[in-house]
This record gives structure tokens, sequence and C-alpha cells, in this order.
């Protein structure tokens, strides 16, 4: 492994992980990074070809398993998001909401007609998916939901609206969190659903690489079956996110490695007042500094992986590595970024790049704010979240 691994984590790996993280590693190399600095700054990004290609090496619901999914360990999962996210975290999302939200939704609670129509077209990528709980007036505090779900005859209409949904635009289907009188409830809603409209999120300065949209569900009509049956009250929709910031706590880390490599090479060559940059005390401060809470962050998401392959991993643990590791990860993408100098603000390097992608990240399935409240409630049994 690269100069990076202080600890000698490696070998804590099996093969099969090491494997399967030395795949998607090669895949980004391929195919994500020789174009992402382009994508990033036109604000676009082929999901529907991405999609298809990371669904041909089993990334999209990975961890999930039967209807073509592969079944993969929850560390194996994480390290393929570690991986992704060091080429950008804008692909580490549309892998996790594709697996970790929207997929996730269908596999836990939906019906078994449910399952054969969506996940196997998941699974390979041809369908794309998104997850709809946030709204323009209820981010934190879903439990506010104001989309409503009422019932008509066998048929459920469905008017509200979601907001920022990553892969909105480009989704197939989407699971959306509506409010019925019995409770919040799931629903597998295809976007060519009459009534059913996206818009594409613009001038958005971080997560360039990925599709944001709206959605706006005007008397959506939608066949009985339409519903997730598994699914009643707010904590469906918590279940599914658990899954996905469990990604984030791996992902956040590649990004942070990406910026952390690249700021060796560059401090190791770049020479100031006679010599390498590197070789100045401060710089190395920082550099120590910041490797350490890598591989900190490393151990950290070992430990909930290995917690998460024996069935023992709670809520309130993602919490715990979701706050610590996105907080690190950002900080070191902003500290690399003096270590470059002029060049830290260019997209010919991919740190401010990493940089501006965590504030959403750090925004994005439970801001730091409320991972704090859920870690402080589990120390204290005081809920201060209203
Ligand atoms: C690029 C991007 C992609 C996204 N993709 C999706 C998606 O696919 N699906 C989806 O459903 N959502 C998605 N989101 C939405 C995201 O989950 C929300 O932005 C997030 O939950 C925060 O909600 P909000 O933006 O409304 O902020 P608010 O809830 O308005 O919070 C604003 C500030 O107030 C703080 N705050 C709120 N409540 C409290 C409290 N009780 N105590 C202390 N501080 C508090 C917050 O921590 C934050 O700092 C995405 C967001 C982004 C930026």
């Amino acid at each position: 492994m690269t100069a990076l691994d202080l600890l000698d984590l490696d070998p804590s790996l099996t093969d099969e992980e090491r494997q399967i993280r030395d795949v998607v590693r090669h895949l980004v190399d391929d195919r994500v990074r020789p174009h992402v600095a382009d994508w990033y700054e036109e604000g676009r990004v082929p999901a529907r070809e991405l999609a298809r290609e990371f669904g041909k090496l089993g990334l999209l619901g990975m961890h999930l398993t039967g209807y073509g999914c592969a079944g993969a360990s929850a560390v194996a999962y994480g390290l393929a998001c570690q991986e992704l996210e060091a080429g950008d975290s804008g692909l580490r999302s549309l892998v996790s909401v594709q697996g970790s939200l929207a997929m996730y939704a269908i596999w836990r609670y939906g019906s078994e007609e449910q399952k054969q129509r969506w996940l196997p077209s998941m699974a390979t990528g041809e369908a794309i998916g998104c997850f709809g709980l946030t709204e323009p007036d209820h981010g934190s505090d879903p439990a506010s939901m104001a989309t409503r779900a009422r019932r008509d005859g066998d048929d459920w209409l469905l008017n509200g609206g979601k907001m920022w949904i990553t892969n909105a635009p480009v989704a197939d289907v989407a699971v959306i969190w509506a409010r019925a009188d019995e409770g919040v409830r799931g629903f597998a809603v295809p976007m060519d659903t009459p009534g059913v409209t996206t818009r594409e999120i613009r001038r958005k300065m971080s997560l360039r690489a990925s599709v944001t949209g709206e959605i706006v569900l005007d008397d959506v009509r939608l066949p009985a079956d339409a519903q997730l049956p598994g699914a009643a009250g707010l904590k469906a929709p918590l279940s599914c996110l658990t899954e996905a910031r469990y990604g984030i706590v791996w992902g956040s880390l590649g990004a942070a490695r990406d910026c952390l490599e690249t700021t060796l090479a560059y401090a190791t060559t770049r020479t100031q007042f006679g010599r390498p940059i590197a070789g100045f005390q401060l710089t190395q401060a920082k550099l120590a500094d910041m490797a350490v809470e890598l591989v900190k962050g490393q151990l950290l998401a070992l430990h909930l992986g290995r917690l998460a392959d024996a069935g023992r991993l709670r809520p309130d643990q993602v919490s715990v590595g979701k706050l610590n590791n996105v907080r690190e990860a950002l900080a070191i993408a902003r500290q690399c970024r003096t270590i470059l100098g002029a060049n830290g603000v260019s997209g010919e390097y991919p740190v401010m790049r990493h940089a501006n992608n965590l504030e959403s990240v750090l925004t994005y399935e439970g801001t730091s704010e409320i991972h704090q409240l859920v870690v402080g409630q589990r120390l204290t049994g005081l809920s201060a979240f209203a």
C-alpha cells in the first residue's frame, strides 16, 4: 500500500476485500479520473453510462442479496465507496443513492412483485432510482413533511414536492416518502407517471458531477401496489439513511486520501527557498496531522464495517462515523489546499473539488449538527432535537 497506510491496515482486509477495492480503484483511474474535472466544471455527468458501468462491476446494491445484487460484505462495500469517492463524491453519491437508498428501500420494505420489477434492472444500472425525503421546507426535520398520500378508491393520490433529490432528473423510479392518514408511507413511483415532474437544480458549487433535482407531485395517481408494504412510519426512511451514511463513513475518507496523496506528491516536488516545501517543518506538521486523522478515520470505518458484518452496528454508531470522518475529511481537504498554494484553487488539481464536494457531504444524510444531537442523546438519554 501507499505511504499513507501508517498503521499497516492493509493486512486487516481479506483477500476478497482487497480485490474488490483494487478493481474499483482501477475503474476510477480508467473511467473517472481522466474526465471528472471536465464533468465538474461543466456541471454535467454521464450518469446513465456510468450507472451501467458500475452495474457491470456489481457496485449497485452490492451489499444486498438476491435480485442480481452482489451480496458483498459491509467492509467490501465501504472500500468500494472509498475508492469511488477518491474519484469524486458525486460518483459515490450516484452509487449510494442507487444502492443504499432506493434499492435498499425496495429490497427491505417492498413486495416480492416490486422487488422483481425494480431490483434486477437497478442492479445492472439499466434503471436509475432516487430517494425523495427532503422537501423545500423540511430537511433535518422530515417528520414535518408536507407531501401527502391520500387513498382514492383502491388507488393512492400523491401531492407535494421533494427538493435536493440526487439522480431525480435522470431517474426511472423514485422512492417517495409521504404522510398518509396512518402515518409516513413509502411509494415506488415510476418517474413517467402523469403528474410527476422534475427540474434540475443548477448553479450548485458543490457535487457538480452529480445530478440533483426537485420533484413535483401533482395529483399523482398510483395503484395500491405502488406502496411499499413493509414501510410504516419514519423509521423506514431513517433505516435507509443509516445504510447510506455508512457508505459515507468510508467514502469521505476516499476524498481525503486523494487530497493527501496529491498534496504529498506536490509538496515533495515543489521547491521554494531552494528546497522542497515538504521539507519545511510547518508543512510536515500539517502532513503528519492529516495522515494521522486519515488513518484514525479508516480504523473507525473498518471497526464499524466489522460491526455491520456481525449484524451489530447501531445507527448512533454510524452517526459517530459520519460526524467524525466527514468533518476530518473536509478539514484535510482545506488544509491540503493551503499546501498547494495558488494551484490549490485550480481545477487542474482535485483538492478544491473534493473540498467543495465535502461541503454537501457534511450537510446531506443528516447534517453534522444532527449527528451531534444523535450522539448527544446516546450519551445523555435526553433528546435535544426540538
Ligand atoms: C447535493 C445534495 C444532494 C442531496 N440529495 C438528497 C437526496 O437524494 N434525497 C433527499 O431526501 N435529500 C437529499 N439532500 C438533502 C439533504 O439531506 C438536506 O439538505 C439535509 O437533510 C439538511 O436539510 P436542509 O438543507 O433543509 O437544512 P435545514 O434542516 O434547514 O438545516 C439548516 C441548518 O440548521 C441546522 N439544524 C436544523 N435542525 C437543527 C436542530 N434541531 N438543532 C441544531 N441545528 C439544527 C442544520 O444542522 C443546518 O446547519 C441532498 C442535499 C444536497 C446538498
